[in-house]
């Protein structure tokens, strides 16, 4: 798989394929039991606006459900997202798919909630305590700009799973090299004033509101959704797919 250097002090974390190259596994929750996945081309679109039959891209969420959760006693979240800093809570007490409105991120305090947001160059950002608390956030660079990354861990921390307990893990989305932004985006996101188009990492961005909330623990994946476009899809290279970042404590992990 491809490698290349990530952020300063963030680990990378190593992902294997599974279920036929459709899915990648992360490893970086494996001792925690905690599962991290982001789904590839080679699954297919999870977004409804693409050019393809409804039915076809419920199967496709069907089975990563039956992936998940063989019994089919399990829950699982998604949302319709809107590049906000909104973050839903998840209680437990009920099974199925669950698609909320209007949300970037998912947070469940217990095991056994699966949550998932779809992406395209955006980041998926897993957030994980070895309690099994986790959050799972779609972050753009809205969503970067707007702190949906302290959002989640602050509410994390209201629970008693203070930051330096946390891991977070930034998946598969467009690099540093491939992602160019305007003067304007540039300083919200980093706050240094630019003159011109500048290309900027959201990773980097990311690792560094991580830090500064107290994670200490944070690790990425080196792949980019654009110069892997093999694998994934990539907004900003014309795709009209989505695929998946998953995040699933196992009620027995
Ligand atoms: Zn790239």
């Amino acid at each position: 798989m491809t490698a290349t250097a990530g952020p300063d002090g963030v680990r990378e974390a190593a992902a294997r394929e599974v279920a036929d190259g459709r899915y990648l596994a992360f490893d970086a929750f494996d001792d925690w039991g905690i599962h991290a996945l982001a789904t590839t081309r080679a699954a297919g679109t999870f977004s409804s606006a693409a050019d393809e039959p409804v039915g076809a891209v419920l199967g496709r969420w069907a089975a990563l459900q039956r992936h998940l959760d063989p019994s089919g006693a399990g829950r699982f979240a998604s949302a319709h997202q809107v590049h906000g800093a909104d973050v839903v809570d998840h209680l437990p007490g009920w099974t199925g798919w669950l698609r909320a409105p209007a949300a970037d991120g998912h947070l469940a305090a217990d095991r056994g909630t699966a949550m998932a947001v779809t992406v395209a160059d955006c980041v998926p950002v897993y957030v994980a305590h070895r309690s099994g608390a986790a959050a799972m956030l779609h972050a753009g660079w809205r969503g970067t700009a707007a702190g949906i990354l302290g959002v989640a861990v602050r509410r994390l921390a209201a629970l008693r799973r203070p930051p330096a307990e946390l891991r977070v893990l930034l998946g598969p989305a467009i690099c540093g090299r491939c992602y160019e932004v305007s003067p304007d985006v540039y300083g919200q996101l980093t706050g240094r004033a630019v003159d011109r188009p500048t290309p900027v990492s959201l990773h980097a961005v990311l690792a560094g509101q991580a830090r500064a909330l107290g994670v200490r623990d944070v690790r990425a994946t080196a792949l980019c959704t654009r110069c892997d476009h093999a694998r994934h899809y990539s907004h900003r290279a014309g795709d009209a797919g989505r695929q998946l970042g998953v995040l699933l404590a196992a009620v027995d992990g």
